[in-house]
């Protein structure tokens, strides 16, 4: 079994069910929910938007390798109505999407998928659930 953290973001429709949905089919195709975080009201990060999110930040047991939780996850984000990715580091407004912060310890960057996710560390959104969730975790590199 692996440990692995998720983040979840929406801005669009009814954020609360788009949360709870993202879990369930995380529940049945990722593995497990240990653990929840609450779920945070947050401003857009990166681009400007007049939709606030709603982030959470989730601890999930799996079987799955590091790609095939991107791929699983991915084709969740498709499910649950996100139609368009980001292109070329230009974000924009979205139903759902789902990020993997960490896996075990694992480091890993290939163009598909990089772990721990490179930007998690500075940004409130991402570390503000994951420390409720995650008390002890801490970067690497930094001190915090
Ligand atoms: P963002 O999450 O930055 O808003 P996307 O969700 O559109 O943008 O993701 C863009 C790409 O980032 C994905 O297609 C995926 O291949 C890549 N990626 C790299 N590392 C990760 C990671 N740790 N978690 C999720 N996606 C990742
Ligand atoms: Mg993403």
């Amino acid at each position: 079994m692996h440990q692995v953290y998720l983040s979840l973001g929406t801005n669009l429709g009814d954020k609360e069910a788009n949360l709870k949905m993202a879990v369930n089919e995380i529940t049945k195709r990722v593995g497990k929910v240990t653990s929840l975080s609450a779920f945070y009201t947050t401003e857009p990060w990166g681009f400007t938007s007049e939709h606030a999110f709603l982030n959470a930040v989730c601890r999930v047991y799996t079987t799955h390798s590091p790609m095939e939780v991107l791929r699983i996850t991915q084709d969740i984000e498709r499910l649950l109505g996100r139609l368009k990715k980001s292109i070329n580091g230009a974000y924009s407004d979205r139903m759902i999407d789902i990020d993997i912060l960490l896996y075990d310890d694992l480091q890993m960057e290939t163009p598909e998928l990089t772990i721990p996710h490179p930007l998690m560390w500075e940004r409130d959104f991402v570390m503000i659930p994951l420390k409720e969730i995650a008390p002890d975790i801490i970067h690497p590199n930094h001190e915090r």
